[in-house]
């Protein structure tokens, strides 16, 4: 099957490999980091990723506390530092270090590398009182480290309009990515940020892309939504999951995927083998609008927007 990679540009002229193939939160998630909590699992799956051709992208968080998996995986790799699209975030909700500029170092050091390629506020709800510093504040640190070269690029998650309105106030860099759920299930995490991204040309990545698939039971299997995506992945010769990755990338959002399964890596890896028309493009995107909203995560801040 001929490899074909795309990259997207963002707002500052640089690129990046339009899908994150392994991100290591979620199903990798853990509390703790020990030796007891060491996921050799995430390891394998990471160095695996790491063998497919083309830049790899990982999506790391402080939270996640897998850093000790992705430096491993690091030091175990082949493939150059360059080849490697490398994201990772700063916790906000729950204070792991005392400001982004600390939890970099901290994070730099334990991944065994001397920059990341994106570094991301991982929520906009920071506050004086558990935080010590305000969300402009901590944007402000952030554009120190984009001018330090120990993060080239900068930007956001779970950000709603009015957070990042408060950001683009203030920046002298302005934000290139605001990663939050996104699914033909969920297509606006908050109201009007698909717009509001694309119009400001802030690039969307979509975490939990394939949430239909993940909550699909035997009886939504008859839903007009999943027998579509099953005749897209009968024409195309493609599993469900890279129809919907496939879809997201057509929206114009990279999505984040993960994966316990090598084939699953190397399928989101090989993404832009396929392309659907414009129509059934359309087609997915209605179909889930018909659906009732299905969120993951972060449900108890947004249920209420
Ligand atoms: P996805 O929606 O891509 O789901 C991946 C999961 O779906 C895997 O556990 C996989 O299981 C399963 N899966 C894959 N294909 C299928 C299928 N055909 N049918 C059913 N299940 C399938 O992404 P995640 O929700 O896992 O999130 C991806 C990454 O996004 C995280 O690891 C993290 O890095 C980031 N994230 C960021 C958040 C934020 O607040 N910024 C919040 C949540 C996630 P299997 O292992 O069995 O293949």
């Amino acid at each position: 099957m001929p490899f074909n990679q795309q990259f997207i540009t963002l707002n500052n002229g640089n690129k990046i490999p339009a899908i994150a193939i392994i991100g290591t939160g979620t199903r990798w998630y853990k509390e703790e980091e020990t030796d007891a909590t060491f996921s050799n699992s995430l390891v394998e799956q990471i160095v695996y990723a790491l063998k497919l051709p083309g830049i790899i992208h990982i999506d790391a968080a402080e939270i996640y506390r897998t850093y000790p998996e992705v430096g491993k995986a690091l030091s175990l790799t082949e493939k150059p530092r360059n080849e490697i699209f490398l994201t990772d975030k700063y916790s906000t909700q729950i204070k792991v270090s005392e400001s982004p500029a600390v939890g970099l170092d901290i994070a730099l050091k334990k991944m065994g590398t001397d920059y990341v390629d994106l570094y991301l506020l991982h929520s906009p709800f920071v506050s004086k009182e558990t935080n010590g510093f305000t969300l402009e504040e901590a944007w402000k640190d952030m554009e120190q480290l984009y001018r330090s070269g120990k993060a080239k690029n900068i930007g956001v998650s779970n950000f709603a309009m009015k957070d990042l309105e408060r950001i683009l106030k203030v920046a002298e860099i302005r934000p290139q990515v605001n990663q939050i759920e996104f699914s033909p299930f969920l297509q606006n995490q908050t109201p009007g940020i698909y717009k509001f991204c694309q119009e400001n040309d802030i690039l969307l990545e979509a975490y939990s892309p394939l949430g239909p698939l993940q909550k699909r039971t035997t009886k939504d299997e008859s839903l007009p939504f999943f027998e579509y995506v099953k005749e897209l992945s009968e024409k195309y010769i493609k599993s469900e999951a890279q129809i919907t990755l496939r879809w997201v990338t057509r929206r114009g959002v990279l999505p984040v995927t993960t994966s316990s399964k090598p084939q699953r890596i190397s399928d989101a890896q090989n993404l832009f083998s396929f392309d659907l028309t414009d129509e059934e493009v359309n087609q997915i995107t209605e179909l889930g609008l018909e659906h009732e909203p299905l969120r993951l995560y972060w449900n108890k801040v947004y249920d209420k927007y």
